[in-house]
């Protein structure tokens, strides 16, 4: 055997190895996502704190303490960055870097100055418990979380709080450590191997060990859905909700021109009203399916020739051929007044959906963006007189503005 508790211990490292080996693999390909080689770094200072334990390297004791202590606390401060930069976020800060530097000086302290071996247990699990559950707190502050965020967050409290229980209960039921208490010994080369071969010991490293790998398989998802969602959106498709995005929309409306054989050409703008209070009432998943039924209604509404697309967070744009002012506008009230008497997935009975829609004609002596503009402004206008309406420029719509944009302030303050 290897090691006194079995070839099986190794388990672990081999585990973290080749999950470091397939971060760092997705890396290669994917230069520009630095989270992606800090998941790398994560298991493989995992791995190797570990097997600096199990390998006894460096062989004395002290020194293989705090070497293991350092790659344990970085493997911890990189996994932090990493879910923290996967979000657009700094993860590492003073009060993290502080509290890794004081983990590493206070069992220094208790090894080599006081030799404390309970001391540098609570030092440690604890340190890692508050560093872990501090940047679970950041985290849990980050807008619009995915299902696969919210996963990884919990996964990051619960990795957090094993911390203190796992302690707790290594003191009060280790006969092992009791016993060395008891005897006041400062045996730490038997002590050590005696707790890494009790029955106790091996449970909280597969406790370890079991988290590690949950953690892994979601930070995996989370890479692998970043990926496949970026692959989506060069390719035109907003992936929550199949549609067109911005890029598509800007694309497929190609075919279309207001002196074209598809004329006249109309653009409805629409807004879902009070969304925000939606993801903050239900949650953002919650939201999410909203915005997947709503283009599921307005993908009803339109015909082959037409664009429609998701142009950004709970704002679609509508790009009609062969409709005037006037027929946009039925289109869009026939909208409006079903996603008000719809009864959303997700949303308890009584709670209504509704959205603002403005709606322009394109001219043929204008580009497409100055259309959407003037559609876009109109949204406004709906908003500000009420929401749940339908905003259509008049029929001899001259250069005069819809719109004021001094206005829309008071329309985007609430
Ligand atoms: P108003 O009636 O004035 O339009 O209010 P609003 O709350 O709808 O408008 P606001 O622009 O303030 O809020 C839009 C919200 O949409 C904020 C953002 O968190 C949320 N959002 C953006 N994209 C998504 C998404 O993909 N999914 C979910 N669930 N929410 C999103
Ligand atoms: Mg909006
Ligand atoms: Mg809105």
């Amino acid at each position: 055997m290897m090691s006194e508790g079995g070839i099986y211990l190794y388990t672990g490292p081999a585990f973290a190895l080749i999950v470091a080996a397939t971060f760092f693999g997705a890396w290669l390909s994917q230069r520009q996502r630095g989270y992606v080689l800090l998941f790398a770094i994560t298991f493989l200072a995992f791995a190797l704190a570990s097997l600096s334990q199990m390998l006894r390297l460096p062989y004395d004791y002290g020194s293989n303490a705090m070497v293991s202590a350092i790659l344990y606390t970085f493997a911890i401060l990189a996994l932090v960055e990493g879910v923290m930069l996967r979000r657009g976020a700094v993860g590492v800060d003073a009060v993290l870097v502080g509290l890794a530097g004081a983990i590493i000086v206070l069992l220094y302290y208790y090894y080599f100055f006081d030799r404390d071996l309970i001391m540098r247990i609570y030092i440690q699990n604890f340190g890692y418990g508050i560093m872990i559950v501090f940047a679970s707190i950041k985290l849990a502050r980050l807008s619009n979380p995915k299902i696969i965020d919210q996963i990884i967050l919990v996964l990051l409290i619960l990795f957090g709080l094993h911390f203190f229980p796992r302690t707790l209960l290594t003191m009060n039921s280790s006969e092992v450590i009791r016993e060395y208490v008891r005897a006041g010994l400062d045996n730490a080369p038997a002590l050590a191997r005696a707790l890494r071969t009790s029955m106790f010991w091996q449970v909280l490293n597969f406790t370890l060990l079991i988290s590690a790998f949950l953690m892994a398989m979601a930070l995996l998802a989370a890479v692998a859905m970043d990926v496949i969602e970026d692959l989506s959106r060069e390719g035109g498709i907003d992936a929550l909700t199949g549609l067109a995005n911005r890029r598509g929309f800007h694309r497929r409306s190609k075919g279309l021109r207001p002196d074209g054989p598809l004329a006249p050409v109309s653009v409805v703008y629409c807004d879902i009203d009070r969304f925000k209070a939606i993801n903050d009432t239900y949650g953002h998943p919650v939201g999410d399916r909203v915005l997947q039924h709503f283009a599921r209604l307005a993908e009803q509404e339109v015909r082959a020739e037409d664009v429609l697309s998701r142009i950004g967070g709970e704002e679609f744009v509508m790009l009609l051929a062969r409709a005037n002012r006037a027929g946009a506008a039925q289109l869009a009230e026939r909208l409006r007044s079903e996603t008000e008497l719809t009864r959303f997935p997700g949303l308890p009975a009584g709670a209504t959906v509704t959205a603002s829609f403005g709606v322009a004609q394109w001219r043929p002596d204008e580009e497409l963006t100055e259309a959407m503009q003037r559609a876009d402004s109109l949204v406004y206008a709906a908003k500000r007189a009420g929401r749940n309406r339908v905003a259509v420029e008049a029929a001899e719509a001259d250069p005069a503005p819809a719109d004021p944009t001094g206005e829309a302030s008071e329309g985007g303050a609430d």
